[in-house]
């Protein structure tokens, strides 16, 4: 596996590659794998002929008062997974070759943004937008591959590759869960033994609306307020963010689950803040 630190290097590599007729897939990731990032991976890499996974700790994606510096990180055990895996190149470059102090340009798509994760986190998309684009710049890839559990990500990069004509095509792979069924997630070691306990609550309530929606119940005001119910049953130790019911491509809200629909929530608890989210199909029902 080649460890590549200097975005010049990466950009070199991946052209050269890319004129030789190579395929080439990207999975980018802030590291600390857990098995969300590995099947991510994998799947990547029975896809092109080389995989390429960034590691990078994008600071323009975090708030003044988030979690940049409690992200959880070990390079070490990183760089020994993806190399277990078969990672080709392991891209991991330094804020400060990434972003200089002068930097001005950037990526945003307002209308994705009116809701869900951008409440709370207003710059956040506008800082994962403009380093996927930097990434995407930087190692030329054919297909890029991301997680379903940050759908709002997705859906931002979705609109970006279409709106910019950016050649790569973007993958997406289901959301890989605890047994317990808690979403993985890098940030789920910031949680302290009883908030663990009751975060399997976030996906247990999503599935409970999915049982409602089969049920014939698809308003999304009482499906959201039974939800509401749930969680302060169930996780006391959490403040619910969002709870939404939206289309699942433009993320505008949804007042009726008809055809397909998107619940998304974000709870807050002290040692970290989660997301999930589940796609319901209520054709037919
Ligand atoms: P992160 O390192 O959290 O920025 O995630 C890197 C990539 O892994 C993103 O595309 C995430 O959506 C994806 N990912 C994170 N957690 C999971 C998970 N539990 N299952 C599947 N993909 C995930």
């Amino acid at each position: 596996m080649q460890i590549i630190t200097n975005p010049d290097q990466m950009q070199s590599w991946s052209m050269e590659q890319r004129c030789a007729g190579k395929r080439l897939a990207l999975v980018p990731t802030m590291g600390y794998f857990h098995e969300g990032h590995t099947s991510l991976m994998t799947w990547a890499k029975s896809k092109a002929d080389f995989l390429m996974v960034s590691l990078f700790v994008n600071p323009t994606q975090f708030g003044p008062r988030e979690d940049l510096r409690q992200y959880p990180r070990d390079v070490d055990r990183d760089t020994r997974i993806a190399e277990d895996l078969g990672v080709d190149v392991l891209f991991m470059p330094r804020a400060e070759d990434m972003f200089s102090p002068s930097h001005a340009v950037w990526i945003d798509a307002p209308s994705l943004c009116r809701g869900l994760c951008a409440v709370q986190r207003p710059t956040h998309f506008r800082g994962v937008a403009t380093v996927v684009a930097k990434l995407f710049m930087l190692t030329s890839p054919t297909l890029a591959v991301f997680g379903e559990k940050d759908w709002q990500q997705l859906a931002v990069i979705r609109r970006m590759v279409q709106d910019l004509n950016i050649p790569v095509e973007i993958r997406s792979r289901p959301t890989v869960r605890e047994s317990d069924g808690l979403a993985m997630s890098s940030r789920n070691v910031n949680l302290d033994p009883a908030e663990r306990a009751q975060a399997s609550a976030l996906y247990e309530g999503l599935r409970q609306v999915e049982q409602w929606v089969g049920d014939g119940e698809t308003e999304a005001s009482l499906l959201l307020a039974a939800l509401g119910e749930f969680y302060a049953r169930k996780m006391p130790l959490g403040r619910v963010e969002y709870m939404a019911v939206v289309e699942p491509e433009l993320l505008y809200p949804l007042e009726e689950v008809s055809g397909t629909a998107l619940v998304a929530v974000a709870v807050q608890f002290k040692g970290a803040r989660l997301i999930d989210n589940i796609l319901m199909n209520a054709q037919g029902q």
